[in-house]
């Protein structure tokens, strides 16, 4: 993931660059670049770490009007000021920003090499410059659209040309893209939040799109056909996407879930039940396959066992990677569940694409309104988090969590269960949740325990296993301590060796059936020297004698607590 941006007005091109990198800098943070256009030259200026070193680096003269910037989140070559975006074309007209995967730049590069082109980059992406260097007929639009065949992968392409001082060109595939509408000015970006500050209006690029932006004019074309795309507003506040006075985006949206579960259950709840379109006739489904990735897929396998528990409905959660490139066998009787906060991620929309060919329903639950799963899905729920600028997602993981629940309920209202006690329930998990960070708060002083041994193991059993899995993801994201989660049972089967005195493990225990099978576990583990954090219910057992920490969660309805459980293990991982 990266975020590119890209302007064409009168003037200021260069503010507008650093301040919509920033807003997108969650996407990626490795490298930065700008390219403007100047007196007919291309400038570039690109750095490595942070966007505040490219800041610091570049002077914009004011007069620039046109420009793209880039965010980088390295997948070719490391990252460094050389394999930073902008690329630049081998005959220096034309500079490109990128984000995605060209999957044949290999053999692209051998064929320009052939040809004498010189590469001065790792990247993927400086195929692209010089494809079009290289069949360059004096017409950008023809030119894209005779490369864009040759590219095989994913693209969110800005590029800008000095044959053409005025414009920007907008290319998408797979890859986020969009087009914001401004007066006398325009612009493009991976996400809107970039652009909230100028615009809420809107275009959504879809695949193969090729757009041609210039100050007062947007002209978008598939295939080299000129075709509509409707203006869309966005209703989101440039506020909600600021720190608001805490230390970082994460600690905030950490605190935010409380709200964010609020918010989400609250779009459901109405006189006579829940209620909600994308329910119609949800009791028809004979199985339920999640498809997710990332802690959107730990948020699938919690739901997996919810449904199977509490619903006695077949089904099944697989990381969307996986699933889009095997030949699962589905049908009109399944829905297939796609969970993503972006409603971008990639892998998610092909999977979701792909049971759509084969006959399934599909149902998506994101969290940035419009987004290319949200367009795509036959039915869509959206979780009510706000805009998530932390890279490690926390307030839209629970949300994705409650929207489970109601998924769950709706289930078995259409078995004409009794949910009353899961909705009263539910009304008080908001609040449970916030208190639950309050409290979460002390464990900063036992952080640094952790942060100096050699293995982390997160283990627990059924829904606590996806809990295991987020907070494991958790910890290795934001401070890059190796750690692996395991479902209890099973980390005896060999792994247990890697267990010592040097060992730090997660045990959470908030199912009640699982919790003697769990005791047993913590004392495997005790016994090789392990240090041991138990993240238990309150109440039911007594975990003194095998744990060297316990933090515990309330004891609260079965069916939610893996929104508690996770709350603990975000903030060891942040502090
Ligand atoms: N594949 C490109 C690179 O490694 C773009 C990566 C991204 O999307 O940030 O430079």
């Amino acid at each position: 993931m990266c975020g590119i941006v890209g302007f064409t007005g009168n003037e200021n091109a260069g503010a507008f660059l650093i301040n919509g990198l920033k807003k997108l800098e969650y996407r990626g943070y490795d490298s930065s670049g700008v390219a403007y256009l100047d007196n007919d030259n291309i400038n570039i200026v690109k750095k490595s770490g942070k966007i505040k070193n490219l800041e610091e680096a570049v002077s914009f003269p004011g007069s620039e009007a046109v420009g793209i910037g880039h965010t980088r989140w390295a997948t070719h070559g490391a990252p460094s000021d050389i394999n930073a975006h902008p690329h630049l074309s081998y005959d220096g007209k034309t500079a490109v920003v990128h984000n995605g995967i060209i999957e044949n730049s290999g053999e692209l590069k051998q064929m320009l090499q052939y040809n004498g082109v010189k590469f001065l980059s790792e990247t993927d992406t400086e195929v692209i410059p010089n494809l079009i260097a290289y069949y360059y007929n004096g017409n950008m639009l023809n030119t894209l659209t005779r490369i864009l065949p040759m590219l095989r992968g994913s693209y969110a392409l800005g590029i800008v040309s000095k044959d053409y001082p005025d414009s920007v060109f907008a290319v998408r595939k797979e890859s986020p893209l969009v087009i914001g509408l401004g007066k006398g000015e325009n612009y493009i970006a991976s996400d809107t939040l970039a652009c909230l500050s100028k615009t809420k209006d809107f275009i959504f690029l879809k695949d193969y799109d090729v757009a041609v932006i210039s100050k007062d004019s947007v002209k978008i074309y598939n295939n080299g056909e000129e075709c509509e795309r409707k203006t869309v507003t966005v209703d989101l506040n440039a506020e909600e996407a600021s720190k608001g006075g805490y230390e970082s985006y994460m600690l905030k949206e950490m605190f935010e879930q409380g709200s964010a579960t609020d918010r989400t259950i609250k779009q459901f709840m109405g006189y006579g039940g829940i209620n909600h379109q994308a329910f119609d006739g949800i009791g028809k489904f004979k199985r339920i396959r999640f498809v997710a990735c990332g802690s959107a897929y730990h948020a699938a396998v919690a739901g997996r066992y919810i449904l199977e528990k509490f619903c006695g409905v077949e089904a099944d959660a697989e990381t969307a990677s996986e699933f889009r490139y095997r030949e699962p066998v589905i049908d009109k009787d399944t829905l297939v569940v796609g969970i993503s906060q972006s409603g971008e991620t990639a892998d998610t929309l092909a999977a979701l694409r792909n049971a759509k060919e084969k006959g399934a329903e599909t149902l998506a639950i994101v969290n940035v309104l419009k987004s290319s799963i949200a367009r795509e899905a036959d039915r869509v729920i959206y979780t009510f988090a706000g805009p998530e600028i932390a890279v490690a997602t926390t307030k839209a993981y629970i949300s994705q969590l409650a929207v489970i629940y109601i998924l769950a309920l709706k289930i078995l209202d259409s078995q004409r269960k009794d949910i009353s006690k899961y909705i009263s329930s539910l009304r008080e998990l908001p609040d449970k949740i916030e208190k639950l960070c309050h409290e979460a708060e002390r464990l900063k002083s036992s952080a640094p325990k952790i942060a100096h041994c050699g293995n982390v193991f997160f283990i627990g059993r059924g829904r606590d296993y996806a809990s295991a899995m987020e907070g494991s993801l958790k910890l290795k994201e934001i401070s890059y301590i190796p750690s692996e989660a395991y479902a209890a049972g099973e980390l005896k089967h060999g792994t247990i060796s890697l267990v010592d005195e040097n060992t730090v493990v997660f045990a959470i225990v908030s199912e009640s059936h699982t919790a003697e099978k769990m005791i047993s576990n913590i004392k495997e583990v005790k016994a090789r020297g392990a240090y041991v954090i138990t993240v238990a219910r309150k109440g039911e057992y007594d975990y003194s004698d095998v744990s060297d920490e316990i933090f515990e969660i309330p004891d609260f309805e079965d069916m939610f607590m893996p929104s508690l459980a996770i709350v603990p293990l975000q903030f060891y991982a942040y502090y």
